[in-house]
């Protein structure tokens, strides 16, 4: 009922967009007789119209059958009539769903086309440098041709040094394919630049997001981050554990643990106050021992050994939960990762602060328009909606899909599991008939690997290693007689073509060893099999001990236990037992799938704060670097608003106090009389202050004795105030995350406490920043190096 709903809404959605693909069809026979020429004048002719007033949306018709008819003679493809109905999703802002293999990348280059007609620019967005390379490649022909510019985001040599201003001749191009990873650092970095020549990435304008769900749904997790220098290691990690220790779970904390919630209970916050000897721990003035107390309640209890990390060679290593791979040099933010260190008892590794971050989440919104395309987005199309308010569109293949998902196969147990696994491969290879086996990790596929060769089956073995070398290797996994074992991601993107003998066989064989995190996982993966109507066939495996059960489908022990005992062989064969061992793996599934939607809402909604902020300071700092004559800015009254509050709070009615303040702040040469001046008059104190800021401004001034460059000095000092104080700030609040996180009532209370403190530190840091300019103003040396250009040192 409910699936033959949303079909009917989808294909309401179908026919409105069938109505412009007539349009587009319209011009077909027209424009295939055109010379190249005329085709080519076309790009010239729609950027007229658009000076003119004309809508992209009006343009779009004919855009893309000039796009189509210039593909079929550079790429000698033409876009079939599925991929202009996906491209016309894409133009309009939303997710268009369509199968492995239906040519995604070439569908992208209408709306691509399209929008960088504004000269605004346009980008192709996918997960790797890979597949962004493989793709600009195979396009940039055909926008050449048009007279459109086209460039990778980034220069693909590793650790590669950018060249000044490189960057920004990267970013002028009309089109541009990149990475999430690639895009994000560089927005980041981008809003570190302390001039307006070290700026390069313009406003973000439309975007297209290949592989969206993966990138905008299962990274979510992880946002990107730019570390600064070192924290300062904090001793408390240590005297933290042995309290963490002696306290019993439901007595001194409760916790959900599919949420990753976890808190102290009253009795557990009076243990702490006596262990400590204080008072009340969630005085401000124990900010750091709480927010280590939770780190360790959360490193001790919902962090598992074997599951969210290994203990190797001395190290924390995190396992990624999708692939099940080790992820070396990934480290958890905020202390996260030392807490687990001491838990283990292996040496602390640094903490680094952190100075810049934004979730993926957010980087998108930073694009003025946006869409998404995947094979496997109707399965988190609430999330689309919920984030972004987009739509998923499912588009029709443009053949039939051939291809067999059969039944799950049900084993008691992984090595009964397995043993069916490899006669299953056997059986195929002995037909020649291409298999894929995918595993969840690595581990696994290296053990079916070895365990072929042993049955004297070669095999090539994908462990999500070099993803160039993999895309080559899972490319020919359809020829005849042959056998690839891959963990789940392994050369993801990547056609696999069939040999015409292997069509006859049946097309290839998908076996996957058991199922993944989420559906969309197993749904991605079914879909390596019958690419354009190719036939093909897909098997999932599943037992009792498959690391979902394990490890969310606890709650169903008793349950397991029983399906236990039961004696193998009878039952194998029994459709009740089966039946039982398939609900258990599929709920515990659909608990790993919620507890991932919900840690996406928590990442959101503590991410509001910090995006709210980011988006006011980096507005702050746009100004600031666009203003070059700084007599548009008062600093007068900046200088002034900040002396009438210094006065009024660090009580200056001494003159020991008021010389120090000046020394401090405004001059270091100071010498003059102050006999005259009444110290209890805010007023008097204030305009002397002023006078003496006008002073050591008036000195800064003459010292450069060049308009240009004084106006660049003031724009140097207010950035350096505002990014010293941000930075600060985007650490803290990192760091306020794990401090709020076990206040008694759960989250909901921990993220209103979290939006609290957070707005104001908010407010703080922007006075702070007031007094910050100030003293740079006043108080900077300026020089210039070798080449002439300005060098600030600022006072400390
Ligand atoms: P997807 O990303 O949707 O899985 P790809 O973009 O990798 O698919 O395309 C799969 C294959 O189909 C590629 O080899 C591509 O060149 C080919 N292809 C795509 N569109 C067409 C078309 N209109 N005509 C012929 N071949 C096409
Ligand atoms: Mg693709």
């Amino acid at each position: 009922m409910k699936y033959s709903m949303t079909s009917t809404i989808n294909a309401m959605r179908l026919k409105r967009l069938h109505k412009i693909l007539k349009q587009v069809n319209h011009y077909s026979d027209a424009f295939s007789k055109l010379t190249d020429e005329a085709l080519q004048a076309k790009t010239a002719e729609f950027k007229k119209a658009i000076q003119d007033g004309a809508t992209l949306t009006a343009l779009l018709p004919e855009a893309y059958a000039v796009l189509r008819e210039a593909s079929r003679r550079i790429l000698g493809m033409y876009p079939k009539d599925v991929q202009v109905l996906g491209a016309i999703v894409l133009h309009e802002g939303n997710i268009a769903e369509m199968q492995t293999g239906e040519g995604k990348t070439l569908t992208a280059t209408m709306p691509l086309y399209l929008n960088a007609l504004t000269g605004k620019g346009a980008y192709l967005i996918t997960t790797n440098d890979y597949l962004a390379r493989r793709d600009y490649e195979e396009m940039k022909p055909l926008f050449e041709w048009l007279g459109l510019t086209i460039a990778l985001g980034f220069v693909d040599i590793p650790d590669y040094e950018y060249l000044p201003g490189e960057k920004k001749t990267i970013y002028s191009h009309d089109i541009i394919y990149t990475t999430n990873g690639r895009l994000g650092f560089d927005y980041l970095i981008d809003n570190l630049a302390d001039g307006k020549e070290g700026k390069f990435l313009p406003s973000l304008n439309f975007g297209i997001i290949d592989e969206a769900d993966s990138i905008i749904l299962d990274s979510a997790q992880t946002p990107l981050v730019i570390s600064g220098a070192p924290r300062v290691q904090s001793n408390l990690f240590q005297i933290v554990k042995a309290f963490v220790e002696t306290l019993e779970a439901s007595v001194h904390f409760q916790m959900k643990k599919t949420k990753k919630e976890i808190w102290l209970t009253d009795e557990g916050i009076e243990a702490a106050n006596a262990y400590f000897g204080v008072d009340n721990i969630y005085d401000k003035r124990y900010f750091d021992l709480v927010r280590n107390i939770n780190l360790a309640l959360r490193a001790h209890h919902l962090f598992e050994s074997n599951f969210d990390y290994f203990v190797y060679n001395g190290e924390v290593v995190l396992i990624d939960r999708i692939t099940g791979r080790m992820l070396p040099g990934t480290k958890l933010q905020a202390g996260l990762h030392q807490a687990i260190e001491a838990k283990e008892n292996v040496e602390l590794s640094r903490d680094m602060s952190v100075m810049a971050t934004i979730t993926f989440q957010n980087l998108f919104r930073q694009f003025n328009a946006f869409s998404g395309m995947s094979a496997t987005s109707k399965l988190g199309e609430k999330e689309f909606f919920d984030l972004y308010s987009k739509i998923v569109v499912q588009i029709p293949t443009d053949k039939p899909i051939a291809r067999k998902d059969y039944e799950d196969r049900v084993f008691k147990n992984a090595e009964e599991k397995n043993r069916a696994i490899l006669q299953r491969v056997q059986t195929l290879y002995e037909t020649k008939r291409p298999v894929l086996l995918i595993t969840r990790t690595a581990e696994v596929a290296e053990y079916f690997s070895m365990m072929l060769f042993e049955m004297d089956i070669p095999n090539n073995l994908l462990i999500a290693q070099n993803v160039a070398k993999e895309a080559q290797m899972i490319s020919e996994a359809g020829q005849l007689g042959a056998v690839t074992v891959a963990t789940s991601m392994a050369g993801r993107g990547t056609d696999i073509k069939l040999d015409n003998a292997v069509k006859a066989l049946g097309g290839l064989a998908v076996s996957i060893s058991e199922h993944m995190e989420n559906s969309r996982v197993d749904r991605q993966l079914r879909g390596r099999s019958g690419r354009q109507g190719d036939p093909g066939s897909s098997q999932i495996y599943i037992s009792l001990e498959d690391y979902l059960v394990e490890r969310w489908g606890k709650g169903n022990m008793l349950n397991n236990k029983k399906l236990q005992q039961v004696d193998g062989e009878a039952l194998q064969n029994s459709r009740l037992f089966q039946k039982r061992v398939q609900n258990t793996v599929a709920r515990a599934q659909r608990v790993s799938e919620e507890q991932s939607v919900i840690q996406r809402e928590m990442a959101n909604e503590y991410e509001k704060s910090i995006s709210i902020q980011r988006e006011l300071i980096y507005q702050e700092r746009d100004r600031v670097l666009d203003l070059w004559d700084t007599g548009d800015l008062d600093l007068t009254q900046l200088a002034r608003d900040v002396f009438r509050r210094d006065y009024r709070k660090e009580v200056l009615d001494s003159e020991a106090e008021l010389v120090n303040y000046i020394y401090k702040n405004v001059s270091f040469q100071f010498k003059e009389d102050m006999s005259d001046l009444s110290l209890n008059q805010e007023q008097a104190v204030v305009t002397f202050l002023v006078q003496l800021f006008e002073k050591a401004l008036h000195r800064q001034k003459s010292a450069l004795n060049n308009p240009y460059f004084y106006s660049r000095f003031v724009q140097k000092a207010i950035l350096k105030a505002i990014d010293s104080h941000w930075i600060q700030q985007v650490d803290h609040l990192q760091q306020l995350k794990s401090s709020v996180q076990n206040r008694q009532n759960g989250q909901r209370n921990a993220i209103f406490e979290y939006h609290r403190v957070a707005l104001e530190s908010f407010e703080v840091m922007s006075t702070e920043i007031k007094g910050h300019i100030i003293r740079n103003l006043c108080q900077s040396v300026t020089t210039f190096d070798k080449e002439g250009k300005l060098v600030v040192h600022f006072p400390n």
